[in-house]
């Protein structure tokens, strides 16, 4: 029997794998023989581009994709590219995102529109153009938060942003069932890496507090829930939440 996590033939794309958790989840499909796509958004300094060609550096064949993700032109330029190299795409993670925290006495109007735009517009804008290119048997995994299940203070536009990720994620299954594509989404908790490293010290240790594991998760962790889901093994398991935050919210 084949090794079911061996993903040789499949094309996976990561939205905003340049860093954080997605650069892991790329290498670790990479890793396991997919062929990668790694996507970044443009930034001034140019440093995005750089992280994402040193993410692709450690990759076979990549394609390495500049994409705005609230941008439909530029996320339909991507699925083209995708389909012209590969004929189509097997598995996407829609993992881009941003945080903004400010109390809701405080958030601006800006503040609350740019997280939601990037985090469920974006995901949704990812989404409904690889429909198209997602071949029978696809993969969809979006990165909800442990955030938009309980919500957090200070956390009204990102919170709410990964609640609807959710219904995204059920509304997707329903929907995309019939071309046999199954889509889920993960809710990690409090991880080693990316946005939860820039919490104030004093913040991670009173979260630790309360985690029944009684630590931050490894990013490794979320990397296998992503590999799970990708994977034959998880082929009857569609619309589902899957909580990997060591016990922090148990829905
Ligand atoms: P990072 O901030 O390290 O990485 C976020 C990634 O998103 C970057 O690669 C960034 O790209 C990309 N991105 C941001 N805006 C856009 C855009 N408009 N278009 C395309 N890509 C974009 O975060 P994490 O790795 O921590 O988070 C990854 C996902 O996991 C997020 O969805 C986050 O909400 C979720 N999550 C993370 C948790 C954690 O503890 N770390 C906890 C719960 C959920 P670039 O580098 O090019 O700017």
């Amino acid at each position: 029997m084949k090794d079911p996590f061996d993903f040789s033939g499949k094309v996976v794309l990561v939205t905003g794998s340049s860093r954080g958790i997605g650069a892991k989840m790329i290498k670790a499909f990479g890793k396991r023989s997919a062929q990668c796509v790694v996507n970044y958004v443009v930034d001034p300094a140019g440093q995005n581009k750089s992280d994402a060609e040193s993410v692709a550096n450690e990759l076979k064949d990549p394609l390495v994709i500049e994409c705005d993700v609230t941008k439909p032109e530029q996320v339909e330029s991507m699925m083209k590219q995708i389909q012209d190299r590969h004929g189509g795409l097997d598995i996407l993670v829609n993992n881009s995102g941003i945080i903004h925290d400010r109390t809701i006495k405080k958030m601006s109007m800006d503040e609350f529109e740019s997280v939601v735009r990037v985090n469920l517009t974006g995901t949704f804008n990812v989404t409904q153009k690889a429909v198209s290119v997602l071949r029978s048997g696809g993969r969809i995994v979006n990165l909800s938060s442990v955030s938009g299940q309980m919500g957090l203070f200070g956390q009204a536009n990102y919170s709410s942003s990964k609640a609807a990720i959710i219904a995204l994620t059920k509304v997707s299954a329903r929907e995309f069932a019939r071309q046999g594509i199954i889509v889920n989404a993960i809710a990690p908790g409090f991880i080693d890496v990316g946005m939860s490293k820039g919490m104030p010290e004093e913040v991670t240790q009173n979260f630790i507090k309360q985690i029944p594991l009684g630590r931050l998760g490894d990013v490794r962790e979320i990397v296998n829930a992503a590999l799970f889901l990708a994977s034959p093994m998880a082929s009857y398991i569609t619309g589902h939440v899957l909580n990997v935050n060591g016990g922090f919210y148990m829905g």
